[in-house]
């Protein structure tokens, strides 16, 4: 089968066509990253505005690749949650509208199995085979999942507050690296020396739940420490006047309470102690995971599964091979949608036209 899909779950217009499941035709995405950079974070009514705006065009470029165009299409998917409600009604809507103006059954999909499908989507190498872990690291969710067959899932553990992504970024914008802070702390941490900084790990015991708020407070504090230590230095002398002395036009200002900008260097060590403390947990608990549930393999997946650390760090340490997308297919795409809806589709299962939207669906629902 044939399958067009589209994914508007969040600030990513995105349309692709796949063969079998596995065979990329097309994989269109128009981000919204620099719209929302302006706002430091995605502002969803300007997203689902853009996303009506982007989704004929990149529908129209996806099946432009496709010889045949919708002639050889089977079926339509698009993701119907978890994400923004107002962003998945766009692509829920079209791909629906698309369906049905053309006779074509249709398929929602779980935007979290999606992420996962990622790791089919490689016709030239032997597909994952069960049981296997998937470890979903995205902007909105941290999970560790037990995938027994297509469409099984057990939910072996997930984060008790910030997802892996949103830590990402919050640690970023308090460290002044800007928006989306993921690329950006994986950047800085590669200036930096090994061995500097070590920050915490909520290990939790024994299970497989994440907890990363308190590593995000961590960070906050060694900030203001440093922050507080750069202001009690002596002031350096002010630019010179070459022997002419300036008199003040106003009095002198009171010293600012507001921080000077903070030291690149040091930044890099605190990026650098935050991603390893993030990758030793994840790494730590998947390999673990894999160990206690005779995993024949472990699944990365999300857009962390982008970060160039955690992957070769998971690969170092695991005991059964890894599948790790590349990194166009780690963050949000259709050609994953795509790829889950074609496992459904073959195992007879397509949606209704009342499919809704679901911003807070769960896997395995
Ligand atoms: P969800 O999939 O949970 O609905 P989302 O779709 O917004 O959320 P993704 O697009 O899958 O999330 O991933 C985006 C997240 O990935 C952002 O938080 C971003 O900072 C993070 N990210 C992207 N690249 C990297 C990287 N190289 N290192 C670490 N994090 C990264
Ligand atoms: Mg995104
Ligand atoms: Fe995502």
């Amino acid at each position: 089968y044939t399958i067009l899909a589209l994914e508007t779950s969040c600030d990513e217009t995105a349309a692709a066509v796949v063969r079998g499941g596995r065979e990329v035709i097309a994989n269109i995405v128009a981000s919204q990253m620099d719209m929302h950079s302006r706002y430091g974070g995605i502002v969803p009514e300007v997203a689902s505005r853009q996303h009506i705006l982007s989704l004929t065009p990149v529908v129209e470029a996806a099946l432009a690749a496709l010889p045949g165009g919708w002639s050889a299409v089977d079926a339509v998917a698009a993701t119907h949650g978890p994400g923004l409600s107002g962003a998945l009604l766009t692509g829920l809507n079209a791909a629906k509208a698309l369906a049905w103006q053309r006779g074509l059954p249709f398929i929602g999909v779980n935007h979290l199995e999606a992420h996962i499908y990622a790791s089919w989507l490689d016709p030239r190498s032997a597909p994952p085979t069960f049981p296997v872990i998937a470890l979903v690291v995205s902007g909105g969710h941290t999970l560790l999942a037990l995938l027994r067959d297509h469409g099984d899932y057990t939910i072996l553990g997930q984060t008790r507050d910030d997802a892996v992504g949103e830590a990402f970024d919050k640690v970023a914008r308090i460290l002044g690296l800007g928006y989306p802070g993921g690329p950006a702390i994986q950047h800085a941490a590669e200036k930096a020396q090994a061995g500097g900084m070590v920050l915490p790990r909520a290990w939790l015991r024994e299970s497989f739940d994440f907890s990363f708020s308190g590593l995000k407070t961590a960070v906050l504090h060694k900030v203001q420490e440093h922050q507080e230590r750069e202001a009690r230095l002596p002031a350096k002398p002010a630019g010179k006047h070459k022997g002419r002395t300036v008199p003040p036009a106003t009095p002198p200002e009171p010293p600012k309470v507001a921080p000077a900008p903070l030291d690149p260097r040091w930044v890099a060590q605190v990026a650098y102690a935050f991603q390893e403390s993030v990758v030793d947990v994840l790494s730590t608990k998947a390999v673990e995971a894999a160990r206690q549930h005779g995993a024949s393999a472990i699944i990365l997946a999300g857009g962390v599964a982008a970060n160039t650390r955690l992957r070769s760090e998971l690969s170092r340490r695991a005991e059964v091979p890894i599948f790790v997308p590349p990194i166009a297919l780690c963050t949000d795409n259709a050609a994953m949608v795509a790829a889950a809806a074609f496992y459904r589709f073959a195992a007879g299962m397509q949606s209704g036209w009342e499919l809704d939207v679901t911003p807070n669906l769960r896997l395995g629902m």
